[in-house]
């Protein structure tokens, strides 16, 4: 879908205006354009959030709990989140990722970096995420996380050849997919390399997330995680490596000095007991991610000011921010929101609340109100679906 057309937002009430021509902010603007007054609110950048999974955009829908419940994080993924993936079909998928738009758009998020499993349905799996973020108008970064855990190197290479099926257009972006390094041999991650510097997509891999992932490195000789995938030529300039909660002040520079981007889950990390990134303050590329968290920047950056004064981490700040440049990077636009050039996201927000939300110049949400779908119909559909998917993961 190309998006065209013109929009004029404001004056806002700091007398601020927004022009979007043909997707970008524009310096000017055709005398017909289309006008969105804000006169008692603010514009602002429209919030990035640096990694989830809309494949778990069902899990406020009543997920029954694991019984016994797991306390180790491997546990964690075993009995739950590799449960949730295998029990994915294509319409269940759809209603996970349209819930999850839905709610990341009313709460001013306009960009989405996605992280993608679902091993019973790899091909096309992203062809229905990419048509969610069309239909719903979000921009998104989108992979598939190429994994060897439950069908080996095959497995894998269908992973890798999903993420490379993704048309890039004005709101979509595919970057090549792992799942994390303790999942994939060495073979894996040298073709997900190969891949990235062959196609110019960088990878989306979640990296120490745990301490199971640094055990796992260096069983396989390497120093850590990150010394791994540049050992293998897969630490490519704009990759996306999602926690780091385990990696020391070195890697964290070593993995900013090959121009990849760290993304903090506080809220996530938290709740799986794996620990406070800490070392992320020595990084010059820290992007804030919900991990699959309610799409909220604003409760996930509480979350990290709150975790930051508990652990005295006074690095913290700009996480929110910087995912925009993220984004900006994949899309080739300028990395300063709202300048000339740049995409046309931007939210409006009166008193905190947010009141409009336009991406690429298209209005998504105007008085609080979701007016490219109806929100009722997606949440009825989610509950439907959630059902099923709750029955589907009882009977694995
Ligand atoms: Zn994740």
């Amino acid at each position: 879908m190309a998006l065209t057309g013109s929009l004029v937002v404001g004056p806002d009430r700091n007398g601020r205006v927004v022009r979007i021509v043909d997707g970008r902010v524009a310096t000017v603007c055709p005398e017909d354009a289309d006008r969105l007054a804000c006169p008692d609110g603010e514009i602002a950048p429209g919030r990035v959030c640096a990694h989830t999974h809309l494949y778990s955009g069902l899990v406020p829908y009543g997920m029954p709990p694991a019984v016994p419940a797991p306390t180790r994080f491997p546990e964690i993924l075993d009995r739950v989140w590799w449960r949730l993936d295998r029990a994915i079909d294509a319409d269940i998928l759809t209603a996970a990722a349209d819930d999850y738009i839905a709610r990341a758009l009313m709460a001013g998020t306009t960009a989405i970096v996605d992280h993608h499993e679902s091993p019973a349905l790899i091909e096309g799996s992203l062809s229905i995420l990419s048509a969610a973020c069309h239909r719903l108008g979000i921009r998104a970064l989108l992979c598939y996380g190429a994994t060897e855990r439950n069908g080996g190197r095959r497995e894998a290479e269908r992973g890798l050849a999903e993420c490379a099926s993704v048309p890039a257009t004005d709101l979509v972006r595919p970057l090549i997919g792992l799942h994390a390094g303790f999942t994939v041999s060495d073979a894996t991650v040298i073709a997900a390399g190969d891949m990235a510097r062959g196609t110019g997509m960088p990878l989306h891999i979640h990296v120490a997330e745990d301490e199971c992932d640094v055990a796992d490195a260096r069983r396989r000789g390497y120093g850590g995680p990150i010394e791994r995938l540049a050992d293998l030529g897969a630490l490519v300039p704009g990759s996306v490596l999602a926690h780091g909660v385990h990696l020391d002040a070195d890697q964290v520079r070593r993995a900013g000095a090959a121009g990849c981007w760290l993304v903090h889950n506080p809220r996530s990390n938290e709740g799986n007991k794996v620990g406070y990134a800490a070392a992320l303050s020595e990084g010059t590329r820290v992007a804030l991610g919900t991990d699959g968290w309610d799409p909220d920047m604003t409760q996930e950056e509480a979350a990290l000011r709150r975790l930051g004064r508990l652990h005295g981490d006074t690095g913290i700040e700009g996480r929110l921010a910087a995912g925009a440049r993220l984004v900006a990077d994949r899309f080739g636009t300028p990395p300063d929101p709202l300048a000339p050039g740049a995409l046309g996201d931007l939210i409006v927000c009166r008193d905190g609340e947010v009141r409009h939300v336009v991406v690429g110049g298209r209005p998504l949400v105007i008085d609080a109100t979701l007016t490219v779908a109806s929100r009722a119909e997606i949440e009825t559909n989610a509950r439907r679906e959630a059902n099923r998917l709750w029955l589907r993961m009882a009977a694995l």
